[in-house]
């Protein structure tokens, strides 16, 4: 495999302009190179910004019914390429082969909900507001009619920037929803993983969009505050870390542009001692391990209420030993490595950090049986953790759970609203007595009953509360449509 440098895609071609620094991505599962990705192209970004300008105009005066036939092909082309897409993310991620083929079957159901604008982005209409009489009285009406109306136009030319951890998912819950509504996009992926973004884009522009309509530039820092600083940028929605995404909403938002930022998150399950045994201990292990806890929706931390310890906490110990570790192309395997040397190191040295703070570490990922090459770690897990201490606190961003003890159930949900973050929770119990209180009192932006990651589908909005989010409108769901379309009120009289 070469490591060419990965272009852009500006104006409907791909665009070769490397910049002069670029990242070299690796298989974290094998150490192979695999790409390049330039870092410093404020040039390619400037020119994908001026593409999208350029075809603003005709594309946002394209009927919608004529837009979201392109979405409706593009499904089509994604259904085909499905087995493509998800090998270059088990390639470049690490994720197992069907995590990668979720994550893809997720993006398309994004495809398919943005087909929807039609009836999504409707306007509201109300006849007969007023009657207006002082100057335009008819002989027989008493007056003349006054109607009003709102309707949603695009806002124009939208950006993206996107998390490595879901580099073909993640994009889809902004770019369909936002051409479709009549913008235009300019996408920057992650430069950890851009393979799979970067053919999701290309295989868009099969579908017969316009040129200029769907544009993807490469790059760090650089680029993104060219895109947020941009005169002609109106709109930007970006999901990653909670301290990239708190400087990317105050800047964006003091250059005038409408922002949405999907952060950051340390996610709280709660076992009651009443939950269906199989399904709380299942739940967990998929949460805190799957995708080798690079989720922002992975339950990292778990309180035990009253004597729910006796049997969870053996099981779910046994079973997590049982989870295969080992390159996710390999049948079997049920935790992939992690997507590079660095996170590998950081989640060693929060291990560190439990064991240094004197949590008991009962399940090492250091000692499991691992490949002898690769970022690879097992899950890990640490009983005893106290709410003040960091590997309860902090997002990890690796599979390393924490256990945390409870008498009860309040007690519990006051522990878990001492964290920052808030994008999920989670509780397992048969009672609706205890669901309804866990709802009502637990601060997080989308919950889980008896579900370990309830991650909604795009038909629902997605993003959590306190530092897990920055903004007014979710993405997906009503608000991504409001979010990728401004109001235009008219008020009407015919005289
Ligand atoms: P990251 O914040 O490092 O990078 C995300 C994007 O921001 C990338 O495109 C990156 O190039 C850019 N970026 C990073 N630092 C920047 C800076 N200083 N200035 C300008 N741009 C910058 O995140 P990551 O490591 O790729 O992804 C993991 C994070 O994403 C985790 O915190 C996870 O919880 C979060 N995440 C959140 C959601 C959600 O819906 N809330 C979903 C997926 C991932």
């Amino acid at each position: 495999m070469s490591t060419a440098t990965l272009p852009h895609v500006v104006a409907g071609k791909a665009l070769n302009d490397p910049g002069t620094t670029a990242r070299t991505n690796v298989n974290p599962a094998t150490g192979e190179a695999l790409s390049a990705a330039p870092l410093d192209a404020v040039r390619a970004a400037e020119r994908a910004v001026q593409a999208a300008s350029e075809a603003f105009p005709a594309w946002s005066a394209t009927p919608v019914g004529d837009r979201v036939q392109h979405l409706f092909r593009y499904k089509m082309i994604l259904e085909k390429h499905a087995d493509e897409l998800a090998d270059i993310i088990v390639e470049e991620h690490g994720k197992t082969r069907g995590e990668a083929m979720g994550s893809v079957r997720r993006g398309i159901d994004c495809i398919e909900h943005a087909c929807g604008a039609p009836i999504l982005m409707m306007g509201r209409t109300l006849p007969q507001i007023a009657v207006s009489s002082s100057f335009c009285r008819t002989e027989d009406e008493g007056g003349v009619g006054i109607d009003s109306a709102v309707d949603r136009v695009p806002v124009g030319v939208c950006v993206g920037i996107t998390p490595f951890n879901f580099p073909v998912m993640v994009p889809m819950w902004m770019w369909p929803m936002s051409v479709a509504c009549g913008n235009t996009f300019v996408l920057k992926p992650s430069e950890k993983d851009p393979a799979s973004s970067v053919r999701s884009i290309e295989l868009a522009q099969e579908a017969g969009f316009p040129p200029g309509v769907l544009n993807l530039v490469h790059g760090g820092p650089d680029v993104v505050n060219h895109l947020l600083t941009h005169d002609d940028v109106r709109a930007v929605s970006f999901v990653g870390s909670t301290r990239a995404g708190s400087y990317i909403y105050k800047t964006a938002a003091a250059n005038g542009k409408r922002v949405q930022c999907m952060c950051g998150a340390k996610n709280y399950s709660i076992v009651m001692p009443d939950a269906n045994r199989g399904a709380a201990v299942d739940g967990i292990l998929g949460s805190a391990f799957g995708n080798t806890g690079q989720r922002c929706l992975a339950g990292s931390v778990v309180i035990m209420v009253g004597d729910s310890p006796d049997w969870f906490l053996p099981a779910l110990v046994e079973a997590a030993k049982k989870i295969k570790v080992a390159p996710g192309r390999e049948q079997g395997c049920g935790m992939g490595p992690m997507q590079d040397a660095e996170s590998l190191e950081r989640v060693r040295s929060y291990v560190q950090i439990g064991v240094d703070e004197g949590a008991e570490l009962v399940l090492d990922g250091r000692e499991a049986d691992l490949p002898a090459k690769g970022c690879f770690i097992g899950p890990t897990i640490f009983d005893n953790v106290t709410p003040d201490m960091r590997i309860a606190k902090e997002e990890v961003f690796g599979p390393l759970l924490s256990i945390m003890r409870a008498k009860t159930l309040d007690e519990a949900v006051a522990m878990a609203n001492t964290s920052e973050y808030g994008n999920m929770a989670v509780i397992f119990t048969d009672s609706g007595h205890a669901v309804r209180r866990f709802e009502t009192t637990i601060e997080a932006g989308m919950l889980g009953i008896n579900v370990g990651v309830p991650a909604p589908m795009a038909a629902f909005p997605f993003a959590g509360w306190k530092k897990s989010f920055f903004g007014d409108l979710h993405t997906n769901g009503e608000d991504g449509f409001r979010f990728f379309t401004k109001s235009r009120v008219t008020v009407r009289r015919w005289l």
